[in-house]
């Protein structure tokens, strides 16, 4: 399970995630570790666009994460990878920064993993470099996905997931 940050307009428009040019490249760096576009689900963090592309305001995270929340819960995924910051702070708890939670897995929800990494817009603007350490960390949801589960389903509290150690003061979190 993939978890983007918000539709865009033509994402809106058309009821799919990632029609655009970052799902182009977030199709083609899945597809280097086997994982075709149908295999995953995809949610984001916010369930409308946000005009004008604008970052998702406290308000309207917490408006949405209910849903976010159930979505995680039916799909029960194995892996779940939250592309970019909002994403990322959101599921982790943290207020921590992308660059610092990626490069790692976290043992999270319901027995999941979860990896953190660049949203694919991020790759778009930031190049090789973005796409290489998106890699990284894909290549880590290809382990998780070839051994065997730890932990069965439901082990650990929802907040109890691994956070950063260090991690900065706790912000808001899906689950309270
Ligand atoms: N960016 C996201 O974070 N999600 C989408 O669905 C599309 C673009």
């Amino acid at each position: 399970m993939l978890v983007g940050e918000a539709p865009g307009k033509n994402e809106d428009l058309q009821g799919e995630p990632f029609v655009g040019a970052a799902g182009r490249l977030l199709d083609e760096l899945l597809a280097e570790i086997g994982i075709a576009r149908e295999g995953v689900y995809i949610a984001n963090v916010l369930k409308c666009w946000p005009p004008g592309n604008r970052d998702p305001r406290p308000a309207e995270i917490d408006a949405c994460k209910g849903y976010l929340r159930e979505q995680i819960r039916l799909i029960a995924p194995d892996v779940v990878v939250t592309l970019g910051a909002f994403a990322s702070r959101l599921l982790l708890g943290v207020e921590t920064g992308v660059t610092r939670l990626r490069g790692r897995r976290y043992d999270w929800w319901l027995g999941a993993a979860l990896v953190p990494t660049f949203h694919p817009s991020a790759a778009l603007r930031g190049g090789e470099r973005v796409k290489d350490q998106i890699r990284e960390d894909l290549a880590l949801v290809s382990d998780i996905l070839a051994s065997p589960k730890e932990a069965p389903p439901g082990a650990g509290g929802p907040t109890e997931g691994g956070l950063a150690e260090g991690g900065a003061p706790r912000q808001e979190s899906l689950f309270e």
